[in-house]
């Protein structure tokens, strides 16, 4: 019988890990989801379960665990603002001890192990775009300092364990990424934009809307993901789209995608709110021919046509 590859993805029913796993199974490949549920959702996996190639498991990665696996896609990890803030301490946890975890059970096992980690390791950064030798612009003690040294930490765990007992790491730096099975109450951007819009709501723009972000689709996204999994480069990668939107370009486009007579609403801008991101993503072409596809109207068409479906 042919080998296939036993694939552990923690955060597995979240966003990403759910559109991983579904990638991986299509493949032919083994996975073992685990999750805690705090912002993964079961209907999200709920289809998965039809692969005979696809188990479950709840647990928290804050606690060990001992599986036989050959990759661990270690994602677990809240990622919107609202979700990581709202137990700080938690996230912080979750990013050190859990990744910890992983890593032991990578050393374990002899297993590969990708990190999921953020462009907000690089804070507000003060250079743009930010390439991967940026050593960023971190608040340590703000509001969004759990998820960024979270990440932080987490990133040195992995180059850590790499040198010190030789496990092999990939530590892949994800910017904004959007589409079909985020939460509907997920708090990102275009996840608010979007409900808000089939809601027929104002949209909520924080600030004046002048900060900007790179949005990739969530495709583009999982091919990246796989192809540095499968790479033999053990340092940060970054992965997102290069194509710079502010925030009030992208909810006019997302109202002249729904209907153009929607109101908006200005908020307060929250503190530490990143005020420009985008990547480079020379090194990810360079070494893996890896560059996003899909532009951002389409990207949305089909992310409206999900919320439409499931909202
Ligand atoms: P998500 O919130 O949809 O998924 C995270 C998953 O991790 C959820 O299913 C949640 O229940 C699970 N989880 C959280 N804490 C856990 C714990 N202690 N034990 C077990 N499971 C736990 O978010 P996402 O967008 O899918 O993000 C996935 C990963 O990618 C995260 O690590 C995030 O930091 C990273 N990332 C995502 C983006 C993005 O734009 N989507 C950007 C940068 C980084
Ligand atoms: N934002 C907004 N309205 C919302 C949600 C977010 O204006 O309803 C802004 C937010 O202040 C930030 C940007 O959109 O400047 C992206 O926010 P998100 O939470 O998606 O991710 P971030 O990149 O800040 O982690």
């Amino acid at each position: 019988m042919k080998f296939k590859k036993r694939n552990l993805i923690t955060g597995g029913s979240g966003f990403l890990g759910s559109h991983l796993a579904k990638k991986l199974l299509e493949k032919g490949e083994e996975v073992i989801c685990l999750d805690n549920f705090f912002t993964g959702n079961k209907s999200n996996i709920k289809k998965l379960f039809k692969y005979q190639n696809f188990e479950f498991i709840r647990h928290d990665v804050t606690e060990p665990i001992k599986l036989e696996i050959d990759n661990i896609w270690h994602l677990a990890c809240p990622a919107s603002p609202i979700h990581y803030q709202f137990n700080p301490i938690k996230t912080t946890k979750t990013s050190f001890i859990g990744t910890h975890n992983m890593l032991g059970l990578a050393k374990r096992v002899s297993a590969k192990i990708l990190l999921a980690s953020t462009s907000e390791v690089y804070g507000d950064p003060e250079i743009h775009p930010q390439k991967e030798s940026y050593r960023g612009s971190v608040n340590t003690i703000g509001i969004r300092s759990c998820y960024e040294e979270g990440k932080r930490i987490a990133e040195t765990l992995c180059a850590d364990y790499q040198r010190v007992h030789g496990v092999e790491v990939r530590i892949m730096r994800i910017f904004n990424t959007y589409g079909p099975n985020m939460r509907f109450d997920d708090g990102r951007v275009i996840s608010n934009f979007i409900v808000q819009a089939l809601k027929n709501q104002k949209i909520t723009l924080y600030g004046d809307g002048s900060q900007t972000r790179s949005f990739c689709y969530v495709d583009d996204l999982i091919n990246g993901m796989i192809l540095l999994m499968e790479s033999n480069y053990k340092k940060p990668m970054n992965f997102g789209n290069p194509k710079e939107f502010s925030i009030i370009e992208l909810a006019n486009l997302i109202r002249s995608l729904v209907n153009p007579d929607l109101q908006f609403e200005y908020k307060k801008l929250p503190e530490d709110d990143p005020k420009r991101r985008q990547p480079s993503i020379q090194l990810a072409k360079n070494l893996l021919n890896w560059e996003p596809k899909i532009p951002l109207k389409e990207g949305l068409i089909r992310t409206l046509d999900w919320f439409k479906n499931n909202l």
